[in-house]
């Protein structure tokens, strides 16, 4: 484990997450370790489309935290704060496995999609966890999708190579989220086991007015076609930045233009085609 005893700091100063003050650090810490053990937190499902047809192809898992004296903490504030410690672990531990019991229920082949930071990947629970949870709820490993950053690949070791690998091996898809304002090479896209591009909606969001913007987009689907990768884009939210996409063969996407995250009973619905 020595390797991984310089990530905190890392992954600290990697992420745009706010600081907190070490006392409120504290109090926030101790209100997760409450909510974990009193079901404090919830999931809520963002459908995610096939562009050509606006058929809804599964969802992606938000955790939500409706807090009684914070109000609904938006997971930008508390994800940041658990990843500072192993108690990351536990959130990703519970989210996986409530995610895969919901998408158990789903007309089949419906996919969810669970975002799991690069600790889980770099204390080497990750595998456990995802065994874990398929078992209790009897999923089909093709069924599930884990959504890494790019942050993940600033330092990859040999033992999240395996466990990637290992992954893949069992059936379980792997998505990069966000992918194209970080640090992934695109050696590493070939080199690494990944199976869908997410393209991050900060670049979705200037389409099709920005030619920069137009042009990355449009280089990112013809690479991840060329590399046989699933590609979704994030955050779409007008009709030109659908019409973009799918003029450009961007096969799926996901955004407020379809629909926001919803709660576990209307995914069911939505994926169903009932709504
Ligand atoms: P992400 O994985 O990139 O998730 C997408 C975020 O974009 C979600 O915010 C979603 O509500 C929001 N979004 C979706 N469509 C649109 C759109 O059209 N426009 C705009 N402006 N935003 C849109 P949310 O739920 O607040 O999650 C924020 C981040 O928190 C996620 O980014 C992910 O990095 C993290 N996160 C959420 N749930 C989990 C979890 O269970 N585990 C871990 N490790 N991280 C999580
Ligand atoms: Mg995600
Ligand atoms: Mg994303």
């Amino acid at each position: 484990m020595s390797h991984l005893a310089h990530l905190p700091m890392r992954l600290a100063a990697a992420s745009s997450a706010p600081v907190l003050e070490r006392a409120e650090a504290r109090r926030l810490e101790h209100d997760i370790r409450q909510a974990l053990l009193h079901d404090g937190f919830a999931l809520a499902y963002q459908p995610r489309y096939l562009l050509a047809n606006r058929q809804p192809i599964g969802a992606e898992a938000l955790i939500r935290w409706p807090h009684r004296k914070r109000g609904l903490v938006s997971p930008s504030l508390f994800i940041p704060a658990a990843e500072q410690s192993t108690l990351i672990n536990d959130i990703g531990g519970w989210v996986l496995r409530h995610a895969c019991r919901e998408a158990a229920r789903w007309p089949s082949p419906a996919m969810v999609s669970v975002n799991v930071s690069a600790r889980q990947l770099l204390d080497g629970v990750l595998i456990e966890q995802v065994s874990e949870a398929l078992a209790l709820s009897s999923l089909a490993p093709e069924r599930l999708e884990l959504e890494v950053t790019e942050t993940v690949l600033l330092d990859i070791s040999p033992d999240v190579l395996l466990m990637l690998a290992a992954l893949n091996d069992i059936g379980v898809g792997l998505a990069i989220d966000d992918f194209g304002v970080g640090y992934t090479s695109l050696a590493m896209l070939k080199r690494l086991p990944f199976t869908t591009m997410k393209i991050d909606r900060s670049m979705v969001r200037t389409l099709p007015r920005e030619r920069e913007d137009a042009a990355i987009v449009c280089s990112l689907v013809a690479i991840a076609q060329a590399l046989s990768l699933s590609v979704l884009a994030e955050g779409i939210e007008t009709p030109e930045q659908e019409n973009f996409l799918v003029d450009i063969g961007c096969e799926s996407g996901q955004g407020f233009l379809f629909s926001p995250a919803l709660s576990a009973e209307d995914i069911i619905a939505c994926l169903s085609g009932e709504k």
